[in-house]
């Protein structure tokens, strides 16, 4: 049989990563040996720690194949995601949770579910083929679950990724709190990027009325870990402020796993978060109970109390 590419999405996450590695399994116990998992980009620093913490190797690197060449598509299906000439490919599979984007000439096989992850489909299909899941493909298709919900925290997730992650977490022996939030906490890791770099990465300039503002967010699993570098923070801030001529900056600590914002403020109309949100900022800080969205629970707020 002919070589059978297996490929995730471009900018891959865990889900496409591990799924590519465990389809590739699934393919060789139902007969199909000649099966590469292949990845189109580099790995993510939550799937590094994945991958180090269960000891297995990354799929390959592989971002072209050959017109006419078989592949299997999973965690994606739009083509603008997926190999740049998969409109000369032949799709043999495609196992997915979004939304159906591609059309085909011919037939295939289509497996789509509306789940947090594609490893929740690939749950059911080794147990529907009565295909062993051992240890190691139970960590991975459990670890994909975790980062696409959020440890089932996320509106995206189903009953069936929760019973999918209940008995994973037996077969692997892991505890799935403990570890997932290890593992989200190791996707938000920030000790790479310089205290500049943090104020930047993802900072919107947003004038609420008349007040000149920058609202920066950084979305982590621990508020303390962020909070260790306040000091560096708050200089760091002050020079941006200067500037810019700023009249506020907002620096919005999002834990991911308990969906709550630390905020740090600083600037000349700092008492407008107070005002917004009926807190005390103690130290340039607060805690803004179930904070999440700059979009819809920043910008609105703060715009009615300017
Ligand atoms: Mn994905
Ligand atoms: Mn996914």
């Amino acid at each position: 049989m002919d070589k059978t590419y297996i490929f995730g999405h471009k900018s891959p996450d865990t889900d496409s990563i591990t799924s590519s590695l465990v389809m590739c399994e699934l393919e060789r116990k139902l007969g199909n040996d000649n099966v590469i998992a292949c990845k189109l980009g580099n790995i993510n620093k939550e799937t590094e720690y994945i991958l180090n913490y269960l000891g297995i190797d990354e799929p390959e690197l592989i971002e072209s194949v050959e017109d006419e060449s078989n592949v299997i598509l999973v965690d994606h299906n739009s083509p603008s995601e997926s190999i740049d000439n998969l409109e000369n490919l032949n799709i043999k599979k495609i196992v997915d949770h979004h939304k159906i984007a591609i059309e085909t000439t011919y037939p295939l096989f289509y497996r789509a579910e509306a789940v947090g992850c594609t490893q929740t489909i690939l749950y059911k299909l080794f147990n529907e083929n009565n295909v062993e899941i051992t240890k190691e493909i139970a960590s991975l298709m459990l670890s994909a679950i975790i980062s696409d919900t959020l440890l089932l925290k996320s509106p995206t997730t189903t009953d069936d990724d929760v019973i999918a992650v209940k008995e994973l977490a037996e077969i692997a022996d892991i505890d799935y709190e403990e570890y997932g939030l290890e593992m989200l906490k190791a996707g938000t890791d920030l000790s790479s990027f310089s205290i500049s770099e943090i104020l930047s990465l993802d900072a919107k300039q947003i004038d609420f009325k008349e007040v000149k503002s920058i609202v920066n967010q950084v979305n982590t699993a621990s508020i303390p870990d962020v909070m260790a570098m306040k000091d560096d923070l708050e200089e760091g801030i002050q020079e941006i402020i200067e500037k810019e001529d700023l009249d506020l900056f907002m620096l919005l600590i999002t834990d991911i796993v308990n969906s709550n914002s630390q905020v740090i403020v600083l600037g000349k109309d700092a008492a407008l978060v107070e005002k917004a949100y009926g807190v005390k900022l103690e130290d340039n800080t607060a805690l803004l109970e179930g904070v999440v969205s700059r979009k819809k629970q920043v910008v609105p707020i703060m715009t009615e109390n300017a």
